[in-house]
């Protein structure tokens, strides 16, 4: 019945995770859930009222514009502005998105031919590879390694994959790893683009989620970006809108004009009273950003003392809200016991590509009581162990 592109998906790599969540909750057991990068905390009231308002305007009950509102796309270039301090123009360089995952997925089919090369990253969200795919892309992985920083090795692609690829993928703050990019790696990624005529899609939904003293840069930063180059931002994490379904794509604009042409074949725009809504949002983003931070700064600085503890070799991320600690084993066989003798959820590492393996994500999408209860849980356990 299905098609050969759904039947060479790989299996869901979270399944035996869920299954084994359910047996224990079924068996009474308190489960922790740090397994879901969904950030817990509430999207503001403010933004809750600017979408009940916008639903009673019967403008807002019609089809949207393809590519969003005027008034959303001019909200987010002077978000960007004011963040970033890029400039851009809101007619063709950006895009409304129905959350960032959209564009993503849609991005490819614009672009690649059948058979072309694609570069993404491993580990990483899972869906550049099967967008690559479902469009008949072939992925090339660049790994992500530890000893340089999460960051691929642009030096060690191939002249020959890197001619025959067509675009790379590529997202810092990262996530699984919580790995940040600074501006000149991003400036050497935008020279290999221009050397190797390949369109860069950016993914930045966590340029917000950050603990240092600077916000990690947007790619658009870099002189010369925009001839190769978009940038996907979302309010999912920004603002805590994940249910919401809104985002945008914004820099060059025939790679906008682009996943553009795919979408308007596909859908019809986000609903106009959740972009009046993000409207709202973004021009209120700083202070709803500022206490996220603050909040998921003291749950990682908890969950990464009670991983230290118990041995393994974690960092403090730098941005998002993972820990991306290295186990040594099997990731898999990890978050097993992790959750059959602890109750707690984490994510196996393998789950976002071979180079995961070894690795387990914990995210502090929970309050930090509930942190508290896990770091407990996995002491007492490691001490016992020792005392045997
Ligand atoms: C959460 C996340 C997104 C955002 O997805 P939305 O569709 O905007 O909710 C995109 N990329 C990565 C890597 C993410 O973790």
């Amino acid at each position: 019945m299905y098609s050969d592109r759904i039947k060479s998906l790989p299996p869901y790599p979270f399944a035996a995770i869920d299954r084994a969540k359910l047996a224990a909750q079924k068996k009474g057991v308190d489960v922790v859930d740090l397994g879901v990068g969904d950030p817990d905390l509430p999207t503001p009231q403010i933004i809750i009222d600017a979408l009940c308002e916008a639903a009673k305007n019967p403008d807002n009950h019609q089809y949207p514009s393809y590519e969003g509102k005027i008034e959303f796309r001019t909200a987010a270039a002077d978000w960007y502005k004011e963040t970033f301090g890029v400039d851009l123009d809101p007619e063709s360089e950006v895009l409304a998105l129905i959350g960032s995952k959209e564009g993503i997925a849609h991005a490819p089919l614009a672009f690649l031919n059948p058979g072309n090369l694609a570069l993404v990253p491993d580990p990483a969200y899972p869906v550049y590879k099967t967008a690559v795919e479902f469009a008949g892309g072939v992925p090339a992985i660049m790994p992500l390694k530890r000893e340089r920083g999460f960051l691929p090795d642009l030096d060690a692609i191939s002249s020959d994959v890197a001619r025959k690829s067509r675009l790379i993928f590529l997202n810092y703050p990262n996530n699984p790893t919580g790995a940040c990019a600074d501006v000149p790696f991003l400036k050497k990624l935008v020279d290999f683009a221009k050397d190797n005529n390949l369109i860069v899609l950016h993914d930045n939904p966590y340029s917000e989620v950050y603990f240092g003293e600077n916000r990690p840069p947007s790619i658009l930063e870099v002189e010369g970006a925009r001839d190769v180059a978009v940038e996907f931002h979302s309010l999912s994490k920004t603002c805590n809108m994940t249910g919401w379904r809104v985002g945008f794509v914004v820099g060059n604009q025939d790679i906008i004009k682009g996943i553009g042409n795919v979408k308007s074949n596909i859908d019809s725009g986000n609903f106009g009273a959740v972009q009046d809504a993000g409207i709202v949002a973004l021009k209120n983003s700083r202070g709803i950003a500022a206490d996220m931070r603050e909040t998921y700064k003291e749950r990682v600085e908890l969950l990464y003392q009670g991983l230290s503890k118990i041995g393994l070799e974690v960092e403090k991320p730098e941005a998002t809200f993972y820990l991306w600690a290295w186990t040594g084993g099997k990731s898999k066989e990890y978050t097993r016991k992790l959750i059959d003798k602890l109750g707690i959820v984490a994510t196996p590492g393998v789950g976002f590509g071979d180079y995961g393996e070894g690795y387990v994500r914990f995210s502090v999408t929970q309050p930090t009581e509930r942190i508290t209860e896990a770091v407990n849980r996995m002491e007492k356990m490691v001490a016992e162990e020792r005392s045997l």
